[in-house]
């Protein structure tokens, strides 16, 4: 039929398919998946069968935590509920942990989702950042004033839009 592949041709691609698999290839992991592999060493703070909590290599505020789940997706809305509710628990645990272990005065919770947001590597993670009164650290957070209560309006409409399905 026009348009197929030949039959021998889709054979062989998988048969060096199969062949790739059982010699234990994977594709490409992300840094956060060695981790989890054990690959690549990290400090970690807490860990059970599907999470894992370590130290951020470049720390914010010493201290600074990542908790990722070991499987992977890439943003927030990609990954399913269940997944998220554990790592909210996970954050809640190791923000308390800091505040009581370290202790820290306040904590920031944060999750950056694509490129434009800061996501560098895509394997979702909280950022669990301990902070003490004083500790000199400002994010950089420019308000912005909408033009007129019609353009916050329009907005608004557009994201209740984009919840419909
Ligand atoms: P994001 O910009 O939200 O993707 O954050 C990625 C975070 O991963 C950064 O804060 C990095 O410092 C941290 N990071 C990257 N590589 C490692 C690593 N090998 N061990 C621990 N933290 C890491």
């Amino acid at each position: 039929m026009a348009g197929s592949a030949p039959v021998g041709r889709g054979a062989f691609v998988f048969s060096s398919i199969g062949k790739l698999l059982a010699s234990g290839y994977t594709a490409a992991m992300n840094i956060f998946e060695k981790i989890v592999s054990r690959e690549i060493p990290a400090t970690i703070v807490y860990e059970d069968e599907d999470t894992l909590a370590f130290m951020d290599i470049g720390p914010v505020i010493k201290g600074h935590t990542l908790v990722i789940p070991k499987t992977c997706y890439d943003q927030v809305a990609g990954t399913p509920d269940v997944v998220l509710a554990k790592l909210m628990r996970v954050c809640k645990q190791i923000a308390a942990a800091q505040m009581k272990g370290l202790g820290a005065d306040g904590v920031n919770i944060i999750q950056n989702n694509g490129k434009s947001a800061g996501q560098v590597v895509p394997h979702i993670h909280f950022h669990v950042i301990p902070r003490f009164e004083g500790d000199g650290h400002h994010w950089n957070w420019h308000t912005q004033k909408y033009n007129s209560p019609d353009e916050m309006e329009r907005l608004a409409a557009k994201i209740r839009e984009g919840l419909d399905g």
